[in-house]
């Protein structure tokens, strides 16, 4: 029997390098001088230009959301490395290490420029599948629950979340066989860069915005009025929302954020049980509603419907058959 200290080091060891560096750049986080010089900035801005002038810099939303990245960082120095070898595992033993033809052979600003245009669009794609597969939904509702956006928002993200992610945006990552260089600098741009967008800033960046995700624009994707709802998808080129008809055309409105019938208010006060309760029911929320919104299996015994009617004989002529009753409805993922 392999004992667990020594399955984790197989992982470990089947990483990547340039994953494991993609990691050891997150767990540096900390100890970056310039992150905090970075975060200070944005605060600046939020007090200078507030999108929400109601919301105050240093909020209970700023304190639950620095709770949520600090569980960010933990997950990311102690899971996700191995679950990415995990995935590196089974992609080599699908595919046979499989990577595309030619890549190799790139110049490495072909490289880089080919990683971030693929990264950013497979950005916009998990994004959008997050919101139009149910399943996935429920975990990314966690991030959509913050009313009060704010630098730290972005990384109030569901542990499962990162696990969908990982395998959408690994795997083309594998099969192009992009350098280390490429995935770190794609990857430490997307950090810092989805920080600035969650900010509680009133700015659309002028001109800019025509290629760039902003403030505004994501504020509108994590708005709670109906009209918002699913466009916005882009992570830090706007382009692919213009390019696939998703993306809300107007650069001047700052929404309130949410989800709409899901409350999610932080404890307005100091105390480690109740805000532990609260992080516990945004992190069980989604396993709730997968299994409350399970389909029922005999909808035709559900009270409402009383009892089932016993069908009367067939009378002349015979019912027509079913494909002339108009179509069926969908049953897939809405
Ligand atoms: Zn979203
Ligand atoms: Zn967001």
């Amino acid at each position: 029997m392999i004992a667990l200290p020594g399955l984790l080091d197989g992982l470990r060891a089947a990483v990547p390098h340039q994953i494991k560096e993609y990691y050891w750049a997150a767990q540096g986080i900390y100890t970056n001088p310039w992150f905090w010089v970075f975060t200070g900035a944005i605060l600046v801005f939020e007090k200078l230009l507030p999108a929400d002038k109601k919301q105050r810099v240093f909020s209970w939303g700023l304190l639950q959301d620095f709770m949520w990245f600090n569980a960010d960082a933990m997950l990311k120095v102690a899971l996700l490395p191995a679950f990415a070898g995990a995935v590196k595992i089974f992609y080599d033993w699908v595919t046979g290490d499989f990577q595309l033809e030619g890549s190799s052979g790139w110049p490495l600003w072909v490289k880089i420029v080919a990683a971030v245009v693929v990264f950013d669009f497979l950005q916009w794609f998990h994004h959008w599948a997050r919101h139009k597969v149910k399943a996935f939904w429920h975990f990314h509702a966690v991030h959509h629950s913050a009313r009060e956006m704010n630098v730290f928002t972005d990384l109030r993200v569901h542990a499962a979340e990162y696990m969908i992610a990982e395998v959408l945006v690994f795997v083309p990552m594998f099969a192009l066989g992009l350098p280390a260089l490429a995935i770190m600098g794609v990857g430490s741009v997307r950090w810092w860069y989805t920080r600035f967008i969650h900010a509680n800033i009133r700015t659309n960046m002028g001109p800019l915005k025509h290629v760039l995700v902003t403030p505004q624009f994501h504020r509108v994707h994590h708005s709670i009025e109906p009209q918002h709802q699913d466009k916005n998808f882009g992570v830090v080129f706007s382009v692919w929302d213009r390019m696939f008809g998703t993306m809300h055309p107007d650069y001047d409105e700052y929404p309130e954020t949410g989800v709409a019938g899901f409350a999610s208010e932080p404890p307005h006060r100091i105390s480690p049980v109740a805000w532990a309760r609260e992080y516990a029911r945004l992190f069980a929320h989604p396993f709730r509603e997968l299994v409350r919104r399970r389909p029922a299996v005999v909808t035709a015994r559900e009270p409402d419907h009383g009892p089932i009617p016993v069908a009367p004989p067939p009378l002349a002529p015979a019912a027509p058959p079913a494909a002339s009753r108009g179509p069926v409805a969908p049953t897939g993922l809405a």
